[in-house]
């Protein structure tokens, strides 16, 4: 099931979003939403008699994390390599503000404050209860799906900082979506589903999540065993190889094979 986050104009809602997504991660013209009591989240699905064309939506991010997204860095060791780092012996954390999140379509702003503003195409996790101290083997059940995320960093702040907060941490530097697709398995991921980037239509990332050095549910363990999560927080799985710099105009995509397409613009604020 993919559940989205959307509004036509009136307050915000959640739907289920039907029809096929074709190879380039585009939705079907034929698409719909239909509308959900509340967020499943915290009342499950409850379809309403209301639907929309998907294109008369406009979607936005498809979770509002209540209190973290946990950013997990050289998870793919060729991207480690590329940034000259060795990969990690245990799953390097970092957090990045609930109020860096943002929807697809919404523009990414470029800060006054980097010169060196980089796309990381990322799958996320999406956590559907509050849980702590989960084993590897448990990690499904705490998962409510999967979505595509943009872990944008301002990598000379990052280097200049020694820290990711700041980097990291701006409004608009986690774009989320375009929906959850709550239908996935943790082993997908492992036996390897490709996540590509486009920047103004051109591949600039090309991998599989087989090459993750943590897999998803040796994440979710790590990560609950420092800190509780809750509904609705996010798991970023980190990035693979190809990172680079986009400048003001720039659109990038990303795509993971069987979850869609997240589109962005970078903008002046
Ligand atoms: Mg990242």
């Amino acid at each position: 099931m993919r559940i989205a986050r959307f509004t036509t104009g009136e307050d915000p809602l959640y739907g289920v979003v039907t029809g096929e997504i074709d190879e380039l991660g585009q939705p079907s013209e034929d698409s719909v939403v239909v509308a959900l009591a509340g967020d499943p989240l915290y009342v499950g699905v409850k379809l309403l008699d209301q639907q929309f064309r998907l294109p008369d939506a406009r979607l936005l991010a498809p979770v509002l994390p209540r209190s973290k997204v946990v950013g997990i860095g050289r998870n793919y060791a060729a991207h480690a390599a590329e940034m000259g780092n060795d990969v990690p012996t245990e799953p390097l954390m970092f957090l990045k503000p609930n109020t860096s999140v943002v929807g697809p379509g919404d523009p990414v702003f470029y800060p006054p404050q980097t010169q060196d503003l980089h796309y990381e195409g990322e799958l996320a996790v999406v956590i559907g209860r509050i849980c702590r101290d989960v084993p590897a083997e448990k990690a499904t059940d705490v998962i409510h799906g999967y979505t595509i995320a943009n872990d944008v960093t301002a990598r000379d702040l990052q280097r200049r900082d020694g820290h990711f907060t700041r980097a990291k941490g701006f409004d608009s530097f986690c774009p989320l979506g375009p929906w959850i697709e709550t239908d996935l398995d943790p082993q997908t991921f492992k036996d390897g589903v490709r996540v590509q980037t486009f920047l103004n239509g051109e591949v600039v990332q090309d991998g599989s999540t087989a090459d993750m050095v943590f897999d998803i549910p040796a994440l979710v363990a790590h990560v609950s065993s420092t800190m509780t999560l809750l509904p609705g927080d996010v798991i970023l799985t980190g990035t693979p190889e190809g990172v680079g710099p986009m400048e003001v105009g720039d659109e990038v995509e990303v795509s993971i094979d069987g979850l869609g397409t997240l589109t962005n613009k970078v903008a002046t604020r």
